[in-house]
């Protein structure tokens, strides 16, 4: 192969290509956004394939979403010509880790078949525990403990290595306790969820020495994409599985660390060369992406955090427009700017596909979907299974997963009585209390309650004929094929009849999203193939070849790129968002900061920040100031758009507060001026709705507790 020139390796910089061709051996790729990262690690994998080094389904590729696997897979097949089949291994963490535990799901007290709860079935379950255990949830919710758990799953500990300080911090010590209990639950009802996919394939790792043998020689190469946003348990993971060959290839960049919240460890990057002795670590500098513009505001804004690796970054596209940025009355203002910029650019005859909405919160999509409706533009939530979450969906997909696997007891308590057929909460306690007694599920309790007069007879009446429903149904699992069977189940278990006959003006509605179920349906070979997909989807599944504008949060937009990104909602509390700034200060603030520096460098060729000078949250109206993140764009890229305000008056400089001129009270990035000390106190004492402070009228203030309008600060 020496000398002759594989047209995929074209176009590199010597850098990129550098990074393509070291195969054997660790290599960190570290290096800032838009620098080709994801490019090298598609065509490295390319490389590989191409050369013979090893078989599509000897490769492990990790990439953060579902989305990126596709295209990643996609592009591989351009890049060496023809459909690459087999490659088996190339996935999110998830979705490898349930390939893995499916494989040994008795390796880890699971039956093959498990099933994967989401965050709604989780916290029913966890309910349960809590009040079984005696413990108030009121006091201390479900959702706090999910939260608890999932950081342990993260970190790879089992209950019984939670440290014991942390194990007090729910329900009076008793975190680890209901941590346990919870886990043998899951046993019991042959299910896991998303931090079992982790934890549970790493202590077989961990365990069963020969199981991971098998896994290392397996696995020839490894490919690692967004290498900074892994969290403990999949590190590990790696580095187990790296032991083999010893080919791993991780790639990232410490500037977009954005998931330390969700037990991302920047310092696995840092760890690196110790770990992996040898390793080689290439640096790319030119950026492909954004015009030199963009790329320097964003340089600006992330130079302004002290924990960072730092690095040189250069465009390599000619100049563009400065960033805009724009100040609005309100939230519902700023979406109609948003909207009508959205439509003179396409009228000039830009792809709604190439423009992007990046929000903080996700509440802040709302506006935005209902000013789209209004204009008849088209555009796609991305991101968050909405779809899936809707009632009547998840409803139906409970009549399925109960036949696919009965021992799922959150989905056969949602809809054992839906639509009610007179089993009532008394008798699914009876059958919970058989459950727990026997240590075995829901479904076998019914099964065995409804064979004795524990139950009022019309009670056991109806339950034994859901139950022989579901084992005709189950029978049927192999005869018919899977849409037709999920029509008749939703037919004869009286759910869509149940919607026909609703009055409400949602009812039609529901019964189009059960239709276009079970249509989606039709994609999948099998029902359980189906499901499994349902459990593991994170993106919306739309259709990417329509043109729509895309409207995501900051998290989901890692690794994206659009001609034109909107980037609204830059308001102290909101971005940096209050919590993270609460919670965990400085680094807080800094991961904050890495998050716009994500949001800008999504853009190519053109970014508006904006934002709104009142917020309506949770019905409330608060008035707001810019983001602190505003002030520390470097001027020299920055254009303040003038005020396109129907309101009058109201533009930057309003407030005196301006980012340009006369702030009376300069933010800080510190938490320690005298105006954030006030505000924390006048807010642990309840006189203030929020913890930071506000500038109105040049004072420092902050908000009233009840603040029914605007723009009224009590004095502090
Ligand atoms: P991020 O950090 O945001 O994930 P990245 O480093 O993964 O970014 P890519 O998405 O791989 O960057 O590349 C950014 C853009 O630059 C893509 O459109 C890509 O096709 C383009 N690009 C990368 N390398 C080159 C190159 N050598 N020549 C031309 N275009 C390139
Ligand atoms: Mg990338």
């Amino acid at each position: 192969l020496a000398g002759a020139e594989a047209p995929y390796l074209k176009g590199l910089n010597p850098e990129q290509r550098a990074a393509v061709e070291t195969i054997d051996g660790p290599l960190l790729v570290l290096a800032g956004a838009g620098t080709g990262k994801t490019r090298v690690l598609t065509t490295r994998l390319a490389h590989i394939l191409a050369t013979g080094k090893a078989w599509p389904g000897q490769i492990l590729c990790v990439t953060f979403t579902n989305k990126a696997a596709r295209e990643m897979r996609e592009r591989i097949g351009h890049l060496i010509g023809g459909v690459v089949e087999g490659m088996t291994w190339l996935g999110t963490f998830h979705a490898i880790g349930v390939k893995i535990l499916r494989s040994h799901a008795e390796l880890a007290g699971l039956k093959s078949g498990f099933s994967i709860l989401d965050t709604d079935d989780q916290i029913r379950l966890l309910k349960q525990i809590i009040e079984a255990a005696g413990i108030d949830e009121k006091r201390w919710p479900a959702r706090q403990l999910a939260g608890l758990i999932d950081n342990w799953k993260n970190r790879g500990l089992l209950p019984a290595r939670v440290p014991a300080g942390e194990a007090h911090a729910y329900g009076n010590g008793r975190g680890a306790e209901l941590y346990a209990e919870y886990q043998a639950r899951l046993r019991v009802v042959n299910a896991v969820d998303f931090g079992d996919l982790l934890l549970e394939v790493l202590h077989i790792f961990q365990d069963h020495p020969d199981v991971l043998k098998e896994y290392q020689r397996r696995f020839k190469y490894m490919l690692v994409d967004e290498y900074q946003d892994t969290n403990v348990a999949q590190y590990l993971w790696l580095r187990l599985l790296a032991q083999g060959h010893k080919n791993i290839c991780c790639v990232g960049d410490d500037d977009q660390s954005i998931y330390g919240w969700r037990g991302a460890e920047i310092d696995n990057i840092l760890r690196f060369e110790k770990d992996f002795p040898g390793a080689k670590v290439i640096r790319l500098e030119r950026n492909y992406r954004s015009t030199p513009q963009i790329l320097g505001a964003a340089s600006g804004l992330i130079a302004k955090n002290e924990s960072r690796l730092g690095k040189t970054l250069r465009s390599e596209r000619d100049d563009g427009d400065m960033i805009t940025l724009r100040s609005h009355w309100d939230g519902d203002e700023e979406a109609r700017a948003i909207g009508e910029d959205i439509e003179q650019l396409q009228r000039k005859g830009e792809k709604l596909n190439d423009m992007a909405i990046l929000v903080r919160a996700s509440f802040q999509m709302r506006a935005f979907e209902d000013r789209f409706i209004t204009l008849g533009v088209p555009y796609r939530v991305v991101g968050g299974p909405r779809f899936y979450e809707r009632q009547e969906v998840r409803d139906a997909l409970a009549y399925l997963k109960i036949t696919v696997s009965p021992d799922n007891d959150l989905a056969f308590e949602r809809i054992i009585n839906v639509p009610k057929r007179g089993i009532g909460d008394t008798s699914v306690k009876r059958m919970h209390e058989h459950a727990r007694k026997n240590g075995y599920s829901l479904y076998r309790a019914a099964e065995a309650v409804s064979q004795t007069d524990e139950l009022p007879a019309k009670t056991r009446t109806a339950l034994r004929s859901l139950l022989e429903s579901f084992g005709r149904w189950r029978q049927a699992l192999q005869g018919l094929p899977h849409t037709e069977l999920a029509e008749i189940i939703l037919d004869e278990s009286g759910y869509t009849t149940m919607w026909q006959n609703d009055k409400s003006p949602e009812a039609q509605g529901r019964l189009e999203n059960l239709k276009e179920l079970v249509r989606s349906m039709g994609e999948f070979e099998t029902m359980e193939g189906f499901l499994e997909h349902i459990s593991l989807v994170m993106d919306t599944e739309s259709n990417a070849s329509e043109d729509k504008v895309n409207i995501m949060t900051l998290h989901s937009a890692k690794g994206l790129e659009f001609g034109t990104v909107f980037l609204p909602g830059w308001e102290e509390g909101l971005f940096p968002h209050q919590r993270s700034l609460d919670e965990n200060g400085r680094a807080g603030l800094e991961e904050e900061r890495r998050l716009a520096y994500v949001g800008i460098t999504r853009a190519k060729r053109r970014a508006t920040i904006s934002f709104a000078q009142n917020r309506r949250v949770h019905n409330l109206w608060q008035s707001s100031l810019p983001s602190r993140f505003i002030d520390e764009l470097p001027e020299a890229h920055v254009e303040v758009a003038p005020m396109a305000n129907s309101y009058g008056g109201y533009g930057i400089g309003s407030y005196g507060t301006s980012r340009f001129e006369e702030r009376t009270t300069p933010f800080s990035n510190t938490y320690d001026t005298p105006g954030w000390q006030r505000a924390q106190r006048a807010y642990a004492k309840g006189e203030a709705m929020r913890s930071s402070p506000h500038i109105i009228e040049g004072q420092l203030v902050a908000r009233e507790t009840e603040g029914k309008n605007i723009a009224r600060g009590a004095r502090v």
